[in-house]
């Protein structure tokens, strides 16, 4: 993590981890895993005569509420429909809401991870290297092929967004904008955005001052059994924000379908750079792709060497600087001299210098014994 704490952490629900988490990283926003929460909610209950209409309608709770206000209320409702006001379990959940259920998360990006599937955790990323019989040993070791593993993918989907790109469906401008920045899995996150806008209608706006806000009824798509919501949208007309009420934006990092209407509603057809994360452009160079793999040196490159060895130098003087606004300026001053410095000298050492794609040239050498140093060399001719 390069010396940042964690913005953001994911565990199952364990008493110990949370507390540990509120010490060592008490601005982190801890959540409990959902699927774990529902698995063991539903194994609880399964010799139960009401079984499966308690799992109906926790499940319409839960994934249905989109406000914290609509939550509480259909809580009660639930609670009191199943006498389980003095049910153990259910208090205690209820207290701890804060950490499990969608709308009280939803409003903390958490990269992708969504609430709901198990595929998409850090279980999936885990998979194949690491189960329940794993020593601590073995664990450091399939830890960081994991983790190795995890490059390579992120390295082969970079190379093939930039090598093809798939085409667009439609005319607009903003799907031209995500396709030329996004990798082409995010461009289709993206898309199927843009895509669903065409379930929602307006249903009513009010004008205050600069900011206007939108009601926009959408059929079908939300939550597991529910037909149709309304989502509130508010746009400023001076800075070309746009915020909506389903904070999918907020939680996924992709614009949602209700504040991409609202753009074209306003004739904005190029997205502000704020709503274009720069973690997902295929433009960028990951830092975590050459942060070095502790336990098998045979995965440290020299590209790595070096960069460990720049980064230890930058952040003693950025440690040194920060506590100034005027060192600040100073060592920002002096790194983008150096900046000027190093970017004329690639320019002059000709432009037929290798890019590493770090793709392997076998993909099959990306199980268990990763060759991530056999690598395809592109060379650019101008
Ligand atoms: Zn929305």
């Amino acid at each position: 993590m390069s010396r940042v704490p964690p913005s953001a952490i994911i565990t199952d629900q364990d008493k110990a981890m949370k507390k540990a988490i509120q010490i060592v990283f008490p601005k982190a926003r801890h959540r409990w895993c959902l699927w774990h929460i529902l698995k063991k909610i539903l194994e609880k209950f399964k010799g139960y005569r009401e079984y499966k209409s308690i799992k109906f309608c926790l499940k319409n709770v839960v994934y249905d509420s989109l406000t914290k206000e609509e939550f509480e209320e259909r809580w009660g409702r639930f609670i009191e429909k199943y006498h389980l006001e003095s049910h153990e379990w259910f208090l205690e959940l209820y207290n701890e809401r804060y950490y499990w259920v969608p709308t009280f998360v939803k409003d903390t990006f958490w990269a992708g991870m969504s609430t709901t599937q198990r595929s998409e955790s850090i279980n999936a990323f885990f998979d194949g290297y690491v189960h329940h019989q794993t020593t601590l040993k073995e664990f450091v070791e399939q830890y960081d092929k994991a983790l190795a593993k995890n490059v390579v993918n992120e390295n082969t989907e970079d190379f093939n967004s930039f090598q093809s790109s798939i085409p667009c469906f439609t005319h607009y401008a903003m799907e031209k904008q995500f396709q030329s920045v996004y990798t082409t899995a995010k461009y289709k996150e993206f898309r199927k955005e843009l895509l669903g806008k065409v379930c929602c209608n307006f249903s009513s706006c009010k004008e205050d001052g600069v900011i206007s806000e939108y009601e926009i009824h959408e059929d079908g798509a939300f939550g597991e059994n529910s037909q149709h919501a309304t989502f509130l949208v508010y746009f400023n007309k001076d800075t070309n924000e746009v915020n909506c009420n389903c904070r999918f934006f907020e939680f996924r990092g992709i614009l949602c379908r209700h504040q991409i209407m609202v753009l074209f509603h306003m004739k904005i057809d190029q997205v502000p750079n704020k709503y274009i994360f720069k973690r997902w452009s295929k433009n960028i160079k990951r830092s975590h792709t050459k942060v070095r793999i502790n336990y098998d040196n045979r995965l440290v490159k020299l590209e790595t060497q070096c960069f460990d060895k720049m980064y230890k130098v930058f952040n003693e003087v950025a440690d040194l600087a920060v506590d100034s606004e005027d060192k600040c300026e100073k060592v920002v001053a002096r790194i983008l001299e150096l900046k000027g410095e190093l970017k004329q000298e690639k320019l002059f050492s000709g432009s037929n210098e290798p890019i590493s794609a770090g793709i392997p040239t076998d993909s099959t050498s990306c199980g268990d014994d990763l060759a991530i140093s056999k690598e395809t060399k592109i060379y650019l001719i101008q």
